[in-house]
């Protein structure tokens, strides 16, 4: 009975099934995580109280695991779980449902013959769970909660690439506050973080969800937007302008505006890298900066848009 209070104590699934799926075993750890227990289950198929499992891969599996004694794994990157428990004790997790590895293998009787099989369920969510925030801040921006340069530079190489190579357009918006400096140092830095958060919800809600809004840097952020070209993006440029300018943020009861500057460049093939174009980008700011901010400036290109008509918005 030594053996009894291992499988009891042990901070794993285990369930034993017999050839027809009934439940032969079901240690205590399966009773806390399900909520059903050994009394409940014991000698009725598994497929009453789980039917999901009742389709034909996990009995292919299992039918194999009978045949040849082989084992089966159930990953959690490619699965997530075998079992449907509910997380428990992870505050912020974002799992729905616990996190499984799961494997089946054969049990042999006394003449060797295979009669039942043993599935082991581990709890993968804690690894889950930290492994997904990793690659989150690994691409996303702490402040704002958008993407962040790392990010940008990847996906921007990618799609220029892939214009590159099978043409098409997409455009690149990049945005810089104005004056900054002199917001953090009349209110402070926690209210330039404010401003931050705030200018990247508002312009992050006027996007498309095929489009990406990128925290570059400092107060510079990058927008870009696939298969759009420069008549598009321009428009889009001057929604940002527009909406920033009108913005009230409220700080601590005061009411704080900003103006952005905004430098628009659009793919083209001649042009060599994605560097290329994001410094096209780049000096189309600074000058949009020089010509007195608060503006939208497309980048300088032979055959280039130049300004659009009055009634489209675009200064
Ligand atoms: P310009 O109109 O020419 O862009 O003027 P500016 O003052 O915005 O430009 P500058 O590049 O001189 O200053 C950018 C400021 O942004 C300086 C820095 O203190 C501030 N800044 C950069 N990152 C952060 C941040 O994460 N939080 C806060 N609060 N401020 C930041
Ligand atoms: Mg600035
Ligand atoms: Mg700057």
């Amino acid at each position: 009975m030594m053996l009894q209070q291992i499988f009891d104590a042990i901070n794993l699934g285990i369930v034993i099934l017999d050839r027809d799926f009934r439940v032969r075993a079901w240690n205590r750890w399966m009773e806390i995580h399900s909520g059903i227990a050994y009394d409940e289950i014991k000698g009725n198929s598994i497929f009453d109280r789980f039917s999901h499992l009742n389709n034909p891969k996990f009995i292919r599996s299992c039918k194999s695991v009978f045949a040849f004694g082989n084992f089966c794994f159930f990953s959690q990157k490619l699965h997530h779980h075998l079992f449907p428990f509910k997380t428990t004790g992870y505050a912020d997790t974002r799992f729905e449902h616990m996190q499984q590895s799961c494997a089946m293998g054969p049990l042999r009787d006394g003449d060797n013959e295979i009669n039942h099989l043993f599935i082991y369920v581990q709890d993968m969510t804690e690894v889950a769970t930290y492994e997904q925030k990793l690659m989150e801040m690994n691409l996303k921006d702490g402040l704002t909660g958008i993407y962040n340069r790392r990010f940008l530079d990847e996906k921007l190489n990618e799609e220029f690439n892939r214009h590159k190579r099978y043409g098409g357009v997409f455009s690149v918006v990049m945005l810089d506050i104005d004056h900054f400096k002199s917001i953090n140092d009349t209110y402070g830095h926690q209210c330039g973080d404010f401003i931050l958060k705030s200018l990247s919800s508002r312009t992050s809600s006027l996007i498309r969800n095929v489009d990406f809004m990128v925290r570059y840097g400092g107060e510079e952020f990058c927008c870009l937007l696939p298969e759009t070209k420069m008549h598009d993006a321009l428009k889009v440029a001057e929604r940002f302008r527009v909406a920033i300018e009108q913005q009230e943020n409220n700080y601590d009861g005061k009411i704080i505006k900003v103006t952005i500057s905004l430098g628009v460049a659009e793919f083209r093939k001649e042009m060599e890298s994605a560097y290329m174009m994001f410094k096209k980008a780049d000096e189309a700011l600074y000058r949009a900066k020089r010509e007195g901010r608060n503006r939208v400036m497309e980048m300088d290109w032979p055959g280039a848009v130049l300004s659009l008509p009055e009634e489209e918005g675009v200064r």
